[in-house]
């Protein structure tokens, strides 16, 4: 393993701190792939990375900040069932462990079965995930890699693949008067119960199938429903809504313009349910209101609405907050981002980013993103670093450019993937 010496070129603040010290997951000095976040776009790029040849714990390190194993799933609601979801996608490889979410227990908290089948799916493939680490800043090393800063201390990588999806990120639009409104006002993540707005009138603002849930939830527990949308609810039972929501965010992303929101390229399910509920009045979606007072809201016709409790279930936004120091930001205020690969820095890739924002887009991010990291890593050094520099003793560079950690994957594919 590499001392260490040697990392952090110019603009890298991280490099002059040293290991935190105390309890909690070791980290190597550097690795030639990090991964940050292990929801189901970070695990599943490890799963690949390692069937391609990367050792976790060594060439590849996982690391996340959560307490457990479940990505963003963990923290959700405990009312989530799998099947008021939206279909979640297996892991790559999950079957070969017998388990599926198509057949997981529909009678558990969705947050209880999904980071069960993580913690079993990181245990048996041993994906290594160290954690609880956070990573609060990733900067260029002078040498074409990076260097992380995170809570327990700093690490180096060839190749950086953020995954740290959104949930850390709720996004609420702007409105005038929200500061003074005397009652509850939370955002999806922090939604614990419908018997928490037992009694109260609640405004619940948003187009996206959280809000329809929460509506779902609160009726007949809340005194009364109000649901504000800013565009009109179209329920749509078209197979192809959703491939034109990821085409449009495709767009978005390749173009750095700021991410569409997904429901208006999908609309929402036509289930009995739901159209049921739409006939009732529950699921009557008003236009947005035009300011927030202290006891209510005010619609642009004039007429006020009194509530007492506002849930904003207005979307989210990439956890990026950590990659600043790398100034990815695009003057349409997005990330250029191709095929899951930063535009600007062909060693930074976004997993689960845009388009690949859905377990099943997670999963096929998993597979293109560690296929051209590995090529990544494969490709010829055009300023070689010195020896030493990455923490595993198998990626150390050479004079001649060559990357031992990947020229001899074939072999060890074979010899190391027992569940192949
Ligand atoms: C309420 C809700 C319901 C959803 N339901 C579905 C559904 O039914 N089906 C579906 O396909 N999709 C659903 N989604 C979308 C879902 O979030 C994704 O499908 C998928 O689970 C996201 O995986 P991910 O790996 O990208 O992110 P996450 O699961 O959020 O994992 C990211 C991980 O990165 C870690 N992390 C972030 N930043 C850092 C940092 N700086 N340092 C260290 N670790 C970090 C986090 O701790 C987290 O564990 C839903 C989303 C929401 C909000």
């Amino acid at each position: 393993m590499a001392d260490g010496k040697g990392r952090g070129g110019p603009g890298a603040p991280g490099a002059k701190h040293g290991r935190t010290g105390g309890p909690g997951p070791e980290l190597p000095d550097a690795a030639d792939v990090v991964v940050v976040g292990a929801g189901q776009a970070g695990l599943s790029v490890a799963w690949h990375l390692r069937r391609l040849g990367l050792t976790p714990g060594s060439d590849l390190v996982v690391l996340d900040r959560g307490p457990g194993a479940g990505g963003a799933w963990q923290f959700r609601w405990e009312s989530l069932r799998l099947d008021t979801a939206h279909k979640v996608d297996d892991l790559p490889g999950m079957g070969e462990l017998g388990l599926s979410f198509a057949t997981a227990d529909r009678t558990r908290a969705a947050r209880e079965v999904v980071a069960d089948y993580y913690e079993r799916y990181e245990q048996a493939f041993a994906l290594d995930v160290r954690r609880p680490v956070e990573v609060t800043g990733v900067h260029e090393d002078g040498r074409g890699g990076f260097l992380l800063t995170t809570d327990r201390g700093d690490i180096g990588a060839r190749v950086l693949v953020n995954a740290g999806g959104t949930w850390a990120r709720p996004f609420r639009p702007y409105f005038a008067g929200a500061a003074e409104f005397r009652g509850t006002q939370i955002t999806t993540p922090g939604y614990r119960s419908a018997e928490d707005f037992r009694g109260k009138r609640v405004l619940v603002v948003g187009g996206g199938t959280s809000a329809v849930g929460f509506l779902r939830e609160l009726e007949g527990v809340a005194a009364a429903t109000v649901w504000a949308t800013r565009r009109p609810v179209e329920f749509t039972d078209d197979p192809d809504a959703g491939v034109t929501a990821v085409r449009m965010a495709d767009e978005a992303a390749r173009a750095g313009r700021p991410l569409p929101s997904i429901v208006s390229g999908t609309g929402l399910p036509a289930t009995p349910e739901n159209l049921a509920a739409a006939e009732r009045g529950l699921l009557v979606a008003r236009p947005m209101f035009s300011s927030v007072e202290p006891d209510g809201v005010r619609w642009a016709d004039g007429t006020f609405a009194p509530v007492d409790a506002i849930i904003w279930a207005t979307g989210f936004r990439a956890e990026l907050t950590h990659l600043a120091p790398l100034r990815l930001r695009e003057p349409g205020g997005g990330v250029r981002v191709e095929q899951g690969r930063s535009v600007r820095n062909p060693r930074l890739f976004l997993a689960g980013f845009g388009p690949q924002a859905s377990t099943i887009g997670a999963n096929r991010a998993g597979r293109a993103v560690a296929r051209q990291v590995v090529a990544e890593l494969r490709a010829p050094v055009a300023d070689p670093a010195p020896v030493g520099w990455t923490g595993s003793p198998r990626s150390t560079h050479t004079g001649s450019g060559a990357r031992s950690m990947v020229s001899s994957a074939p072999d060890r594919t074979r010899r190391r993937s027992p569940m192949t």
